[in-house]
């Protein structure tokens, strides 16, 4: 397991808080994404004042939660973990305990799943907005109804989410620029959209929300099998 050192990750935060604020994007929020890495990629998000913590699968989100519980963290440090992997609704029970927001919720199955287990909690949707059948997400026409059915079983639904087209800037634009006018039209506060490689197309384009992963924490290590 890599050691990630607290004091790179504040270094490239600095940079990373410097170019927002040349793009006019100082407002955004930063999800630090520790997926890939140990718990102390986690404990480094923190250290740095990044409360905000997205995982990609169950297992890891568990484990690295469970970490920094038993590190004795203070509560007026805990982090706030964001799912925004691709959600199995057989995975919610585990989940719930330790999950802030659901940012993957792209049927109504996993809605259901979640009010039973996390009544009221906060969800975005994921919308699939670059047309790439093999990706995760609903489709934007059926958003309008999900987000309905959503809020009729007490969820928080606070915004939309999606993840950019790689290595396809013009493509990945006006896919940012379809789901802020799905969330305009739905009234969604949220727009979780941008990445390392991606996130000032995101910003030019109105996210409120940033997902970073290898621009915190350098390159992720090798993936595990999951
Ligand atoms: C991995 C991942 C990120 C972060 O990716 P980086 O390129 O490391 O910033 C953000 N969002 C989702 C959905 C991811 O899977």
């Amino acid at each position: 397991m890599s050691v990630i050192d607290p004091a790179d990750v504040a270094r490239r935060l600095d940079q990373l808080r410097n170019d927002l604020d040349a793009i006019g994007g100082d407002h955004v929020e930063i999800v630090a994404v520790t997926k890939g890495f140990g718990p102390d990629a986690a404990q480094a998000a923190i250290t740095c004042g990044l409360t905000v913590l997205g995982e990609n699968y169950a297992q890891e989100l568990v484990a690295k939660a469970e970490h920094l519980l038993a590190a004795g963290e203070e509560r007026e440090t805990a982090p706030e973990w964001h799912f925004i992997g691709h959600l199995q609704s057989n995975k919610v029970a585990s989940l719930a305990p330790h999950v802030a927001v659901w940012q993957t919720v792209d049927r109504l199955k996993l809605g259901t799943r979640i009010a039973a287990h996390s009544p009221g909690s906060r969800v975005y949707v994921q919308v699939n907005v670059t047309d790439e059948p093999q990706k995760a997400g609903c489709q934007p026409h059926e958003v309008g109804q999900l987000v309905a059915d959503l809020t009729s079983l007490d969820l928080d639904v606070q915004g939309l989410m999606t993840v950019g087209r790689q290595g396809d800037v013009s493509e990945t634009r006006s896919a940012f620029d379809h789901l802020v006018s799905l969330a305009d039209d739905l009234e969604l506060p949220t727009r979780s959209m941008g990445m390392s490689a991606d996130y000032a197309v995101a910003v030019a384009a109105g996210s409120t929300m940033l997902r970073i992963g290898s621009k915190l924490f350098g390159p992720r290590p090798p993936k595990a099998t999951h």
